[in-house]
């Protein structure tokens, strides 16, 4: 597989067919600038993943990203080139607008960052599709959060980074030294299971879905121990019985405190009841019991949506 990629992609110099242009943002594992191919004069993202200079691009992050380009589906960022030399390796994306964390900070400020329902909606059914299809392909997101939701002027929303985690594993501090968020991780990986499974994704997005509703982060949670205690003050602290396995997790700790299940509907004013319904099925604390992507296409939260869309 890595030989027909290496054959496929010669080291050349990346400066010999995109032209850098201005910085874009910084992610988990690179830095991103626009840039303009010297062949077609297309605009993309060129996307720099720092390598340890030491050790180079590893062969399984080769293998995985050239699995990526394989990914074609209008809600996932396109991976048009991948380009590596000694010292970089750098993805070519589809170039994107902005992302879904400034939009809300910038576009929905007048509404303290809330996004009305009609756009809810319609992000929430592109981000499911998306997930829809790469959970197809087996490939797993493992970070999804509102900065890599990226969505253009269309009103098109697709998912970026998708792959990468997989590739790199998800590091607790970025290479500018932020701290990788924890805010939308499922509570079975807080809680140290290493069964990874497409429901972890379907929690990401029933949080991402809650923080569109009102602007605010549903769990902002500051440390591994915390964003367990967001999630079980307003979801209850789960036990045996509601969660059923819960205790043989490595992380797991007897509580000192029981929290009763809150009524998440509290905090989400503007919810209908097909809304609320759709969530509490994508944030269920048994990764078995949540909702799966194809499912949640079906809900009738979407049936309008369904109307004008295939997938
Ligand atoms: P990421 O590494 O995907 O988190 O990217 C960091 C930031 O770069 C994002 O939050 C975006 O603002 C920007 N960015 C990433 N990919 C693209 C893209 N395809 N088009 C435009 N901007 C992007």
């Amino acid at each position: 597989m890595s030989l027909v990629f290496f054959m496929a992609s010669p080291k050349i110099n990346p400066e010999a067919k995109y032209l850098r242009q201005e910085k874009l943002g910084e992610g988990t594992y690179a830095t991103v600038f626009k840039g303009k191919s010297r062949v077609n004069g297309d605009i993309v993202a060129l996307k720099e993943i720092h390598l340890d200079p030491e050790e180079g691009a590893p062969s399984t992050a080769i293998r995985e990203i050239s699995l990526m380009k394989e990914l074609k589906h209008t809600n996932i960022v396109r991976l048009l080139d991948v380009i590596h030399t000694e010292s970089k390796l750098m993805l070519v994306f589809e170039f994107m607008d902005q992302d879904l964390k400034k939009y809300m900070d910038t576009t929905a400020r007048s509404r303290h960052g809330a996004l009305d329902t009609a756009t809810v909606k319609s992000f929430m059914f592109q981000l499911i599709k998306g997930i829809a299809y790469c959970h197809e392909n087996r490939v797993l997101h493992r970070d999804l959060k509102p900065q890599n939701l990226l969505i253009n002027k269309r009103g098109e929303l697709k998912l970026g980074d998708f792959g990468l985690a997989r590739a790199f594993g998800i590091p607790v501090n970025t290479f500018s030294n932020e701290v990788v968020t924890l805010w939308y991780r499922a509570p079975d990986v807080l809680l140290g299971s290493r069964m990874y499974s497409t429901s972890i994704d379907i929690w990401s997005a029933g949080c991402i879905m809650a923080e569109m509703y009102t602007g605010r982060p549903l769990f902002p949670g500051t440390t591994n121990e915390d964003q367990l205690q967001r999630i079980f003050r307003m979801m209850g602290t789960p036990t045996e019985q509601t969660w059923p396995g819960v205790t043989q997790l490595s992380e797991y700790k007897p509580p000192h405190v029981i929290y009763p299940q809150q009524n998440i509907s509290q905090i989400l004013p503007t919810i209908d009841a097909c809304g609320l319904d759709l969530l509490t099925h994508m944030l269920q604390y048994q990764p078995e019991a949540r909702i799966s992507a194809v499912a949640a296409l079906k809900h009738s939260y979407f049936a309008e949506v369904n109307r004008y869309n295939t997938y």
